[in-house]
């Protein structure tokens, strides 16, 4: 299928995987009313296609499907349904060029980095296919000797899965490969401005074999989410909510929850430290900034969004920081070399500038970039700021865009307390050789995550997640398919010698 992007035209392999409707219960279906809305490139604006958007009513009809299929689902082995998602994962590896064209087209993230991302989410697939066969429960030593006493593990239940797209096809396989390996059903509500990576993965799973009504996916405009979000949120059916996103959307939806006391995972906003020592290995520390912070353009939510820099390396830093960011590529994400692609909306794009510009009116002072980049409308420079202080917006808020503010610091008590200075708790990183050092630091951070000589941390095999305002839960690791689970404890009484 030729998918008409303005000026450039590209192929997928298989005409198929893009698909411009939802799925309920095995079928590919329009919206009862309808209506659609369009998605577009960020890159160019231009139209990369329409999804239905649907309402309460479709989203009753998934979640009954989801539900009507869950005894079944639930009934098969672990080695049964591990066998299945063990096919998901090989079909997402062969069809890696089409999902990462599709994941450029409607995120703008360069080529390179959307292949990165179907890796990334292929290791969940990978990891929970086998985590399906270990939801190990306990036999319990017995307090009364005609009495043996036990717990076992069970699914849920039916899953609302709600996701954002800044990593449309990661942030669905985290989720929805361990719900699946607990035997869990889904119903699947991804971004509104990235749905076609989901609808694609969604496809997939079908091809390999996940039976009707397990997995659905409704797809919803920016005016009707609200009503999808209450139904999700309030349904008896749903028995567990699986989101990420912004925190102010999580505090919403965990406050829809609670009329039916339902199980919560959020992964919210970030608002990352990362403290590079006066012992640090200097140009380590500059290549894991660069990674940690140019990834995606910098709407990561792992992304470090306050580089601290102790006072007498400082300006070295700056400068070798500064000359790696100011040679980036930036461009639309299907050129090659792509480094840096657009951010995804106007608004996120009027967000960095509000930053820099409150900055730069405080006193912060630009080493590269803080303005646009000729390469599109939506594209932004990557930017380095200095004399950055906690007087600035940027010191407590998101900036979710390619800025790197760097801020001064003398001692190791001081830099501490100010990384700690955040409602957010998700990721922190630091670089030092100093192994004393090292231990008191990672042990201080208020953060869920800590890299130390680190710039990039995730992977499925350990616990993603954040504390205060950056979340409830983990994801990945043994953790990430107990949020899917319940534990029932059994008691035999009757039992004599
Ligand atoms: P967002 O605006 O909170 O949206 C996330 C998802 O929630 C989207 O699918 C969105 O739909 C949906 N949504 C919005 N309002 C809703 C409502 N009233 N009811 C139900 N669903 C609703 O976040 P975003 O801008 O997409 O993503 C960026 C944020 O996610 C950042 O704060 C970032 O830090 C965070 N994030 C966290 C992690 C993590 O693991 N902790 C990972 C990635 C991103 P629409 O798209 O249709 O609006």
């Amino acid at each position: 299928m030729d998918i008409d992007t303005g000026d450039l035209t590209f192929q997928l392999k298989d005409q198929n995987l893009f698909k411009q409707k939802c799925f309920i219960n095995g079928e590919w279906v329009d919206s009862d009313s309808l209506d659609t809305f369009d998605v577009h490139n960020p890159s160019d604006l231009t139209l990369v296609g329409s999804m239905p958007n649907c309402s309460k009513s479709d989203t009753i009809k998934a979640i009954d499907a989801a539900n009507n299929s869950w005894v079944a689902w639930k009934k098969l082995t672990g080695k049964d349904r591990s066998i299945i998602i063990r096919k998901w994962h090989e079909l997402i590896l062969e069809n890696i060029d089409d999902l990462a064209l599709i994941m450029t087209l409607e995120n703008g993230k360069p080529i390179a980095d959307s292949r990165g991302e179907i890796i990334y989410a292929s290791w969940f697939t990978d990891w929970f296919s086998e985590e399906a066969k270990r939801t190990y429960g306990k036999t319990i030593p017995s307090t009364m000797a005609d009495r043996r006493m036990m717990s076992i593990k069970q699914p849920i239940g039916v899953c609302g899965i709600i996701t954002p797209w800044n990593f449309p096809a990661a942030m669905i396989t985290r989720k929805v490969a361990p719900a699946l390996a607990a035997g869990c059903p889904v119903v699947i509500k991804p971004a509104g401005s990235t749905p076609f990576s989901a609808t694609a993965l969604v496809e997939l799973a079908h091809r390999a074999g996940v039976p009707k009504g397990v997995i659905n996916l409704i797809s919803v405009s920016e005016e009707n989410v609200s009503e999808v979000g209450d139904e999700l949120c309030t349904n008896n059916h749903v028995r567990k909510i699986s989101f990420t996103g912004s925190t102010n959307v999580g505090r919403a939806l965990i406050a829809k929850t609670a009329s039916t006391i339902k199980k919560v995972s959020m992964e919210l906003g970030g608002h990352a430290p990362l403290i590079i020592f006066e012992d640090a290995d200097l140009d380590q520390a500059v290549e894991g900034a660069m990674a940690n912070k140019y990834r995606n353009s910098g709407q990561v939510c792992v992304s470090a969004n306050r580089i601290f820099v102790h006072e007498k390396i400082y300006d070295e830093f700056a400068k070798k920081f500064s000359e790696r960011s100011a040679a980036l590529k930036v461009s639309d994400g299907r050129e090659d070399g792509a480094q840096i692609g657009p951010l995804i909306t106007m608004s996120a794009v009027e967000k960095v500038q509000s930053h820099v510009e409150d900055a730069v009116s405080k006193g912060a002072k630009v080493m590269t970039g803080g303005a646009l980049d000729n390469a599109g409308k939506q594209f932004y420079k990557p930017t380095v700021m200095t004399n950055v202080t906690n007087k600035m917006k940027i010191f407590y808020e998101e900036t979710f865009g390619p800025v790197a503010p760097l801020i001064k610091f003398s001692s190791e008590e001081e830099v501490i307390k100010m990384a700690n200075d955040s409602n957010y708790g998700l990721a922190g990183y630091f670089y030092s050789r100093d192994i004393g050092r090292i231990y008191r630091v990672a042990e201080a951070l208020e953060y869920g995550m800590v890299g130390i000589n680190a710039g990039v941390i995730s992977t499925e095999v350990a616990p993603f997640g954040g504390i205060k305002e950056s979340g409830i839960g983990r994801e990945g690791a043994a953790e990430g398919i107990d949020e899917y689970l319940e534990t029932k404890y059994m008691l035999i009484a009757g039992i004599d010698d």
